[in-house]
């Protein structure tokens, strides 16, 4: 074990020194990777030697995430403090269904969730849980709302049809979560956006009529703080006066911006969240904290009972219900999650955590004016968002992102609302400074007036008429 953790220091050491001389690696393509890098697996042990040389290699070919250029999700960078979290969780492992097995780290979940709790504005009651993800939040959000509204389904099966209100803009897991539950990708009906990216309410209501008129039950309404392109905020409000006229659960997913709750200037963007009956947010989104982290919160504990205790007495056999965190978990054997994010906020501070955020929207706001005011590009942006929307030139978004990615240049992806696709900058990364998005744009530009052949030209669009 310790020569392991000898090698682990060396690899990482190398690691984080190549990140700042070659912070894009050369991408492999797929149907060339077994025979680049030794990863086949065999029937004798391979010598120690060659193991190390083996992992280091592999190392070394594996998309940077934690680079200054890495801007292709919505996650980047390295917090340190957290990154021991998770070491030491992992050799901890402990498994978070029991206090019997998990100790003191149960504490350590309790006390994140009931801080979050309080950040929200969720009374003293309110519970929670950590999901593996952003789109198993939603899923646990979905099963709460489908058994508040239908009781019987858990039991019974689905015994009439369920729809599910949610914008054409927000995640995919909706629609995929809305099959695993019973209610059928087909009751989820897509609202959709104004031309600012948020969910359009007049047409949300007129939905809601129509579907109760034509005999379905509404079960839930989902919001997205921060939709996973454009990074719009949904009008909680608005929303929670029409969940609460037709008994509907609202889920606020604030997976991608949901952590504005920490910043005193941008929470008005979550304004209402407390009148959510859940609300879920990804701290390895915004609070960099390593994937996955991911933290679904309600105000009606029963309900999150209800809806995943599950008796099996081979397992708890000891402690109250609110420490045996399985009673209200997806899964059974659970790693930890929460040391990690704990390790981070322990050691910066909750001021340390709104640091983080309003330093995000500092450089969202630096690049978003950068493209607003260069005639080069063409924006595509909202104001208030860490997705920095735009294209350059005349080339297409595709183009670009795919040369920058095979060239080994940078990591950045593209998006579409409406009828247009742009690049998506991404000023997720806290640990970036101006100067590393001044230098986005100067590689971007220089790569583009470069390499022109390399890239497509926008069609211009042909009048049908
Ligand atoms: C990223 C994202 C999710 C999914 O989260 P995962 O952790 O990737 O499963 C859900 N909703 C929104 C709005 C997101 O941005």
């Amino acid at each position: 074990m310790l020569s392991d953790l000898s090698l682990f220091n060396r690899l990482v050491d190398e690691l984080i020194k190549l990140e700042k001389t070659n912070p894009v690696v050369s991408p492999i393509a797929p149907s060339e990777l077994l025979e680049t890098l030794d990863i086949e697996l065999r029937e004798e042990p391979q010598m120690e030697e060659d193991f190390s040389e083996s992992l280091r290699q592999i190392v070394e070919a594996t998309p940077r995430t934690a680079s200054s250029m890495f801007f292709n999700q919505l996650f980047g960078g390295r917090q340190g403090k957290a990154v021991l979290g998770d070491l030491l969780a992992v050799v901890l492992n402990s498994s978070m269904y029991t206090y019997k097995v998990a100790g003191p780290q149960v504490g350590i979940e309790r006390e994140i969730i009931a801080k979050l709790n309080d950040l929200v504005g969720y009374p003293k009651n309110a519970a929670g849980t950590i999901a593996p993800g952003g789109s198993m939040s939603n899923l646990m959000a979905m099963i709460m709302a489908r058994d508040m509204v239908d009781p019987l389904a858990a039991s019974q099966g689905m015994s009439h049809s369920l729809t599910v209100y949610t914008s054409a803009e927000s995640h995919y897991s909706i629609q995929k979560n809305a099959a695993f539950i019973g209610i059928g990708r087909q009751n989820v009906r897509y609202v959709p956006a104004m031309a600012d990216g948020t969910m359009n309410v007049k047409e949300l209501r007129e939905m809601i009529a129509k579907d109760v008129l034509d005999g379905h039950s509404p079960m839930m309404i989902n919001a997205t703080a921060g939709t996973t392109v454009l990074g719009a905020f949904d009008p909680i409000i608005e929303l929670a006066e029409i969940a609460a006229e037709y008994a509907i659960w609202l889920h606020v997913d604030g997976a991608y911006c949901g952590s504005v709750i920490f910043s005193d200037e941008k929470k008005h963007l979550v304004e209402g969240l407390n009148q959510a009956d859940s609300f879920s947010l990804n701290a390895h989104k915004m609070l960099m904290t390593p994937l996955t982290c991911s933290l679904i919160l309600t105000k009606h504990k029963d309900q999150l009972y209800t809806s995943f205790a599950n008796d099996a007495d081979y397992l708890y056999q000891t402690d109250e219900d609110d420490f045996n965190l399985g009673k209200t978990s997806l899964q059974c054997g659970r790693r930890n999650d929460a040391l990690k994010f704990w390790t981070l906020w322990k050691s910066v501070g909750t001021s340390g955590l709104r640091s983080l955020v309003d330093h995000q929207f500092e450089l969202a706001d630096f690049a978003r004016n950068y493209v607003r005011n260069n005639p080069d590009y063409t924006d595509f942006s909202i104001d208030d968002s860490l997705s920095i929307c735009f294209n350059y030139k005349g080339y297409t978004a595709k183009s670009i992102c795919t040369q920058l990615y095979e060239q080994s240049e940078m990591m950045v992806g593209f998006g579409q609302f409406r009828e247009e696709e742009f690049i998506r900058l991404v000023t997720i990364n806290a640990n970036n400074s101006i100067e590393d998005i001044e230098h986005f744009f100067s590689h971007l530009e220089n790569f583009c007036d470069e390499n022109p052949a390399l890239l497509e030209e926008v069609k211009t669009k042909v009048n049908a008429n």
